[in-house]
């Protein structure tokens, strides 16, 4: 089989590549999975997923290394929301395994707690302050910016200028290629900080990771004998061959509609793979490096996925200008531009634009898979709208006046 022969996800339906697809979605991450399958098993439609990498997942695609340990290609993905609906959404598709995620940041030759909590004050400054003592020594070191608009201000305004410095400034100068004072307040802010003991990186209610990894994941959301996939297609070689009535796109969008505007700039990283001939590489799953190294931080996937290995792997993020887009760059200037795009968008007959790079937002995984379902909701009440407006007018109840106009 070649690696463009069109499959269905459960491989038994025969093909039928000439008839008309309800909807071409393009991109197989979870924006474009979620849609394909609420589409196919919600609405009865007949998918064509493509996407241009040689496999399902996106972003959060995860496969096993040479070593058989399991990694993510592009980067940890640790998943967590405070949504119930995505959570028992994605809990028909997977079983999970409790994981909260914890970080330290290499700091002054120390690994601290990151987000900076009681322990990582005490620890940097040599401090026994209890939580009332942390929240007056904050008070006492943060600044009062005239405005909170950057992510310098949001820093400076919660732990003041030393922590800024050692915890924010480089890390961020790193991975943007820009000043926190040149990038938005939310870059920043997803960081908390905090006057107790917590470590855990996140607080959401729901924390845990696909038992059996993501791509195990998309598999079983995109096993249905309706939605067929064609991978290692860029949709532009197929747009023109192959028939469908309307589109999801997931792409980039300034791609979509060929830089007209300028092109958004969207930040990207190098992966550097490695796996070591010892069980444990370091102390945390993720540490960060602020001021150290051409990357901003380690991952061990082991702490991950529970998985049990003699030997361990890891990445190394080095950020970049170009190459694959990863992350949209939080910038008024970009917001602008986008905006231009998402106006265009919105005048686009039968296109719908969703995801991280569609819509231009520094979406997490759960962000992404709630506007997906709220797209495919829309949707849904378009045609039982439109349904229900049909059977009136058979039916005589609506004005034949309204049917013409
Ligand atoms: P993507 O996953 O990027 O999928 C878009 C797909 O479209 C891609 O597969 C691409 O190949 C395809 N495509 C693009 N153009 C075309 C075209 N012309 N033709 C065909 N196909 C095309 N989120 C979390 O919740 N937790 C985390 O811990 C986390 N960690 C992250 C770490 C890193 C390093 C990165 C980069 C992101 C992380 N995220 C995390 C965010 C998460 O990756 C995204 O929210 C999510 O994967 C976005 O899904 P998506 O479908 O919008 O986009
Ligand atoms: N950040 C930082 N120091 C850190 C961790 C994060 O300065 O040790 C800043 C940095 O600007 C980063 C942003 O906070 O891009 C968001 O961090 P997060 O860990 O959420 O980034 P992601 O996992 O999305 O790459």
């Amino acid at each position: 089989m070649s690696s463009k022969s069109l499959t269905t996800a459960d491989r038994s339906q025969p093909t039928r590549p000439n008839d008309m697809f309800d909807y071409l979605v393009v991109g197989a991450g979870f924006a474009g999975s979620v849609l394909a399958e609420r589409l196919a098993r919600g609405s009865g439609k007949r998918v064509l997923l493509c996407d241009q990498r040689a496999h399902i997942g996106g972003n959060a695609y995860d496969e096993y290394d040479a070593a058989g340990v399991l990694v993510h290609r592009y980067g940890p993905h640790i998943f967590h929301t405070n949504s119930a609906e995505v959570f028992n959404y994605l809990s028909r598709f997977t079983d999970w395994r409790s994981y909260e995620h914890r970080v330290l940041a290499s700091v002054d030759g120390q690994l601290l707690p990151m987000p900076i909590n009681l322990d990582t004050i005490n620890r940097l400054y040599g401090l026994n302050l209890d939580s009332a003592g942390v929240e007056g020594f904050l008070a006492s070191v943060a600044e009062t910016p005239a405005a909170v608009r950057t992510s310098e201000d949001v820093v400076v305004s919660r732990v003041g200028r030393d922590l800024y410095n050692k915890f924010f400034r480089n890390y961020t100068r790193k991975q943007w290629g820009l000043d926190p004072s040149e990038l938005d307040a939310q870059v920043a802010a997803r960081i908390p900080v905090r006057t107790n003991r917590d470590d855990r990186y996140f607080t959401d209610e729901y924390q845990a990771m696909p038992r059996r990894g993501f791509t195990r994941l998309f598999e079983n959301l995109l096993d249905h004998p309706n939605i067929s996939i064609l991978l290692n297609t860029d949709y532009r070689e197929i747009a023109d061959e192959i028939p469908f009535r309307k589109m999801i796109y997931t792409g980039p969008i300034d791609e979509y509609f060929d830089l007209r505007f300028g092109k958004l700039p969207y930040r990207s990283l190098e992966f550097r793979h490695e796996t070591h001939d010892r069980a444990r590489f370091q102390p945390a799953a993720v540490v960060n490096y602020p001021n150290d190294h051409d990357y901003t931080r380690i991952t061990e996937f082991k702490y991950l996925t529970g998985q049990e290995h003699r030997q361990t792997s890891v990445v190394y993020e080095f950020p970049k200008a170009v190459g694959d887009p990863y992350y949209p760059v939080p910038q008024a200037a970009n917001a602008a531009i986008y905006k231009q795009y998402r106006e265009l968008a919105e005048a686009t007959p039968n296109v719908r634009f969703v995801g991280r790079l569609a819509t231009y937002r520094y979406y997490n995984m759960d962000q992404v898979i709630a506007q997906a379902l709220t797209v495919y909701k829309k949707i849904a009440a378009d045609e039982a709208g439109l349904r229900e407006m049909r059977n009136g007018y058979r039916n005589g109840e609506i004005a034949p006046a309204l049917g013409r106009g």
